[in-house]
């Protein structure tokens, strides 16, 4: 039987998450009991929220615990089963953790059909990271044609799909992203009508004229200075999903509130803070939709795959805080 090797957390990092913050061990692979499957992990999705995850503090769901597998988003191949949802050679998704083995009983697992896209795209675009996008612009955001749609980490998981539904509601979508090779990126390749390098210290002016109309719509995944700049140039009732605050994961103090909170009142805007679970009915309805765009060619998807497996798990974490990702990021385990 093989051995099944991962990443368990046994301190809770201070500032950046650190190697010593987890152990890897090996352990022997189980047989699944009854009711139960047990997948082997090809890819973990890597998540911003994964640092939030580590925090012992309240939050939309418990942190990992001491001694506990890291948990993650994954997708595999099902070896064994006792389930009848999900039996061996199907492509399944679910919480699979940082491991290269998971017995699973099923609950918030589902499968996928390998021929329409790749394994690691399941837990990319036409996956949760999809999903946020869809609900956050089109629930939260709701986007009118015309409009002016601003989104933050726009060559990003979440931020590429952002940009592109908007474009589909007929607005205009503006990005703000790291360096000139994503905007380029964001704007010849995504389809935006205009991408923001943040990097070259000119946001205000530059995003100014990007959107000359004022900006109606900003989902907002970065939080601190971009966000404050977005914040002054908002116009009236203007809506605001309020999606990540990256900048701020690994703060080891309290950050400083938004410089223009007052925006939100003399432009009367909708915040909306949001978890992409909330929506968790729904999730068949957007599925649907984003695999019929993706089909079609009217949504494109790019996926960062690192290797190194579950040993290369906190360096490859740790490339989401600084940028050093480029689309969905994804361990290969
Ligand atoms: P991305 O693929 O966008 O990767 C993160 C990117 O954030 C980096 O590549 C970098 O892009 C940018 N970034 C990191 N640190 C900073 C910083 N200090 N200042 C400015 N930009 C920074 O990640 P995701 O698409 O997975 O996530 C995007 C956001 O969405 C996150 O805030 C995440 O927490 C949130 N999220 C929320 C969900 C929900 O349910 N509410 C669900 C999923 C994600 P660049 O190089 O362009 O700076």
């Amino acid at each position: 039987m093989a051995s099944n090797k991962l990443a368990r957390l046994v301190s809770r990092p201070v500032g950046m998450v650190k190697h010593d913050d987890f152990e890897i061990v090996e352990e022997p692979v189980r047989e699944p009991g009854p009711g139960e499957f047990r997948v082997k992990v090809s890819h973990a999705s890597i998540d911003p929220a994964m640092r939030g995850w580590l925090r012992d503090q309240r939050s939309y769901m418990p942190p990992v615990g001491i001694g506990e597998v890291m948990r993650a988003g994954a997708v595999g191949i099902v070896e064994a089963s006792n389930n009848d949802a999900f039996k061996p050679g199907d492509m399944a998704v679910g919480q699979f953790g940082i491991q290269q083995y998971a017995i699973s009983d099923g609950r918030g697992c589902y499968t996928v059909d390998p021929s329409k896209a790749p394994p690691e795209r399941w837990i990319g675009g036409l996956g949760m990271p999809g999903m946020t996008a869809y609900f956050g612009l089109l629930e939260i955001g709701q986007p009118k044609e015309g409009e002016t749609v601003v989104v933050s980490a726009a060559s990003g998981a979440v931020g590429s799909i952002v940009g592109q539904l908007a474009k589909l509601r007929g607005a205009r979508a503006v990005g703000i992203a790291g360096g000139p090779e994503k905007c380029a990126y964001v704007v010849d390749e995504l389809g935006f009508d205009a991408c923001v390098d943040y990097k070259a210290g000119n946001l205000y002016k530059d995003l100014r004229a990007a959107c000359p109309n004022g900006i109606d719509v900003n989902f907002e995944n970065v939080g601190g200075d971009i966000m404050n700049t977005i914040l002054a140039q908002m116009n009236p009732f203007g809506r605001m999903p309020l999606c990540g605050l990256i900048s701020q994961y690994n703060n080891t103090d309290l950050a400083p509130g938004p410089a223009n909170f007052g925006s939100i009142l003399v432009n009367r805007l909708n915040v909306r803070g949001f978890i992409v679970f909330d929506f968790a009915r729904k999730y068949p309805e957007a599925a649907r939709d984003l695999g019929q765009w993706h089909a079609e060619g009217k949504l494109k998807m790019r996926e960062d795959v690192r290797e190194g497996g579950v040993d290369a798990f906190v360096d490859t974490l740790n490339l989401l805080y600084s940028g050093g990702n480029f689309g969905k990021l994804v361990l290969k385990i």
